[in-house]
């Protein structure tokens, strides 16, 4: 089911103590409103409309730069303003559906989407809840009773909705009234709301303390992948190689379109490999001229570029040249620096490695020089 979303990030936050309001907050090293746009996103939201508060609307560009499909809108004084002012921004037809987020509940992810809307087909909207746990006391000071928890439940974001029962909902809700979520709109219109599993993770960060757990978790939220790369390039005339982005004397040259940097090319193949984009020759066509000869710089930083354009981070790469000659140990020094360098890695993070085939095979005939290389990742779950 095609499904757009409303994130609400105006709220000022006054619970969560001193600092910015939560959705501007950093969490595992991104602001908290980027991990929730970030996962719907990834869940397949066609649109996404952030409802800030007004003056913040310029923060968004900052805080979700480099993602797509999203607008940011100003809010209301009232978080239903704030929905109402999202729904009007939506260019999504009606009878699509439409999910409302808490930007304060980071760790949405498409499995928590998928039920929402496989839920959504038998219901005019769906919300994901959890059961009470705790016992309930009605009272002041002093318990006046004991409440049944029986047939009580904890009411979670993301909340799904036909777009527009939600904006009828909205239409007909009295406006001297302050509705806690969404559903409670659609009911009061006598809408169908399913309950669908919750999920700890989709807690709302609140309390100060609510961000150091919430630090933690974000570390475990995240995978590790790795990439494989190899290429190979002839040898040819010439008085000087390029290797790993180092220039090498030597009595002949790797013949290619590019610089022919054999070690730099099987680099950001691994890199690329390791966040499933293709190869190189998809992002630098070798039929393209403006490729003529250049260095190979360029394509190992657009790789690393990709890397962060979804949130990751590059962990090691290990190169291994394959060749006769020229000797690569004296170079090799450099090699790791110039590597570390382009990828703004500590250099231990950096391996360059050769080796000869005891002059069997292509390598070993002194055809051509090969590449192989390894990237580790991590990027969000
Ligand atoms: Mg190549």
């Amino acid at each position: 089911m095609n499904f757009s979303a409303v994130v609400v990030a105006a709220g000022s936050s006054t619970r969560a103590g001193p600092g910015a309001p939560k959705p501007w907050r950093s969490l595992g090293g991104r602001p908290i409103l980027r991990w929730s746009v970030e996962a719907l996103s990834r869940a397949g939201a066609r649109e996404i409309i952030v409802v800030t508060a007004p003056e913040r609307t310029a923060d968004a560009d900052e805080a979700l730069a480099g993602l797509a499909s999203w607008k940011a809108v100003p809010g209301g004084v009232t978080r239903a303003e704030s929905v109402q002012a999202g729904l009007a921004a939506l260019s999504t037809p009606d009878e699509e559906a439409v999910l409302v987020h808490d930007a304060a509940r980071p760790f949405v992810t498409s499995a928590h989407v998928q039920s929402l809307l496989v839920a959504l087909a038998e219901a005019e909207g769906a919300v994901p809840a959890l059961p009470v746990a705790d016992t309930l006391k009605r009272g002041v000071d002093i318990v006046a009773e004991t409440v049944s928890r029986n047939g009580l439940w904890r009411a979670q974001t993301p909340q799904a909705f036909r777009l527009r029962t939600l904006r009828q909902a909205y239409g007909a809700w009295p406006a001297d009234a302050e509705p806690t979520d969404d559903a409670a709109v659609v009911e009061r219109a006598g809408g169908k709301v399913a309950l669908v599993p919750g999920d700890p993770l989709l807690m709302k960060l609140t309390y100060p303390e609510d961000f150091a757990m919430a630090e933690q978790l974000a570390g475990g939220r995240r995978i590790v992948r790795t990439g494989f790369g190899v290429d190979a390039h002839r040898w040819g005339p010439g008085e000087a190689v390029w290797l790993c982005g180092v220039k090498i004397d030597h009595d002949q040259t790797l013949v290619g379109h590019s610089d022919a940097d054999a070690g730099l090319h099987a680099l950001t193949d691994a890199i690329l490999g390791a966040i499933g984009e293709g190869d190189i020759g998809e992002h630098f066509p070798p039929t393209d001229p403006q490729w003529k000869g250049a260095s190979s710089d360029r394509f190992l930083v657009h790789a690393a570029k990709l890397v962060a354009a979804k949130g990751g981070s590059l962990l090691n790469v290990d190169v291994t040249l394959i060749c006769e000659r020229p000797k690569i140990r004296p170079h090799r020094d450099a090699m790791r620096a110039r590597l570390a360098e382009l990828l703004a890695l500590p250099l231990d993070r950096v391996s360059v490695k050769a080796t000869t085939t005891e002059g069997m095979g292509f390598t070993g005939r002194g055809e051509g020089l090969m590449a192989q290389a390894v990237a580790t990742v991590e990027t969000p779950a």
